[in-house]
């Protein structure tokens, strides 16, 4: 095992910020992770698990222990008459899980293609896009209980799974480190087209009878011609959630908008709220294709944040408080961040 110091988290974060890392190691089993946790326990600094860096903000350097997961890994552990269940180690590239599905014929996570990371990370938020969201298909899964020095199963139901939260970003913050994933999917596909522009992309493509590789590749199409890819331009996908408004908030917002009242897209949740895309409220006031120096609004779509090249992560940072400060001014509504922020 190999502790480095004073370690350049540059190449392991997609917005690309120079941060330095006190101390940085990798962990393959749970016994590297707790043979990594003694050798913290003589210099008890704080801890942070890196997956694929994808979404977070690093805003100055870590002056802590940053652990690196590398637990690898996937197999079909079970089956029954309709499900293939989808073992995954917490270090495997969630695309590379999405594919390995499709090739098993299993279906469930098509419409999650590409999504950066490591499968890890994909319980913290409750990865989605195009209709679906991961807890749909989370079984079950193992994590590293910190404090008492033990793997912890969870069911999908302890998970208390929300749209883009978990209990591991409340309860269980920063004190389970999630070590693998199982994925209930199906043998017999459910296609999911009526987001987006699946549909319209799948025929562009001539395809008349959808199948699991045809669908994830309209998913890979249309993803690549909308957000940037961080291995050209730093980003971290969407940085805010969508806010999600109850009846009365809605029309609230309707009324002190006659002028856009028609025009103020949403998507009607299964609780009757109204989800507002929060990058057509950032598109509202202004901020789309803004840029200075290093630091913008991606030009396509105004719910991500870009770094141009030399961008710190306070740059960020400070353009994300002037976003939320207009969108509070205009709308009345407060965005909250989805990018974790260190
Ligand atoms: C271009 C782009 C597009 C994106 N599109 C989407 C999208 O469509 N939908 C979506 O939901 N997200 C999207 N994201 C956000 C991101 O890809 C996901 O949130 C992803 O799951 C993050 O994975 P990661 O391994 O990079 O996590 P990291 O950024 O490394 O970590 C995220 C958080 O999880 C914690 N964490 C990571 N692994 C573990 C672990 N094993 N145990 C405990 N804690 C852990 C970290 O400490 C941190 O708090 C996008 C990002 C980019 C750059």
């Amino acid at each position: 095992m190999n502790t480095q110091k004073n370690f350049s988290l540059r190449p392991f974060n997609t917005f690309s910020i120079e941060a330095k890392a006190k101390y940085f190691a990798r962990f393959d089993s749970v016994e590297t992770l707790e043979s990594l946790l003694e050798q913290r326990g003589r210099d008890p600094l704080p801890w942070l698990i890196l997956g694929g860096g994808s979404n977070i903000l690093f805003t100055r350097d870590f002056e802590g222990w940053v652990f690196h997961n590398s637990i690898r890994g996937i197999q079909v552990v079970h089956e029954d008459e309709r499900h293939g269940y989808l073992k995954a180690g917490a270090g495997e590239r969630w695309h590379e899980l999405v594919l390995h599905a499709i090739h098993k014929n299993l279906g469930g996570i098509e419409n999650l293609s590409l999504i950066p990371g490591l499968v890890g990370a994909s319980p913290i938020q409750n990865i989605g896009a195009y209709g679906v969201e991961v807890k749909d298909v989370i079984h079950s899964l193992e994590a590293y209980s910190i404090a008492e020095k033990r793997v912890v199963t969870f069911t999908n139901n302890d998970c208390e799974f929300g749209y883009r939260d978990s209990i591991f970003k409340k309860r269980y913050k920063a004190e389970m480190v999630i070590l693998n994933v199982t994925y209930r999917l199906d043998k017999t596909p459910r296609f999911r087209l009526s987001y987006g522009a699946i549909r319209d992309e799948l025929e562009k493509m001539q395809v008349l009878q959808p199948t699991l590789k045809a669908v994830s590749d309209a998913i890979i199409r249309i993803r690549s011609s909308k957000l940037p890819d961080p291995a050209v331009l730093g980003n971290a996908g969407s940085f805010f959630k969508n806010p999600v408004l109850d009846e009365n908030q809605f029309q609230r917002l309707q009324s002190h908008h006659p002028v856009d009242a028609g025009k103020i897209p949403f998507y009607k949740t299964e609780e009757g709220h109204y989800k507002i895309p929060a990058g057509w409220l950032i598109e509202q006031c202004g901020w789309k294709g803004y840029r200075k120096d290093d630091t913008g609004c991606y030009e396509k779509q105004a719910l991500v944040l870009v770094n141009y090249g030399g961008a710190s992560g306070k740059d960020i940072w400070e353009l994300s408080e002037a976003i939320q400060k207009s969108v509070l001014q205009k709308f009345d509504i407060t965005l909250e961040r989805e990018v974790n922020i260190i």
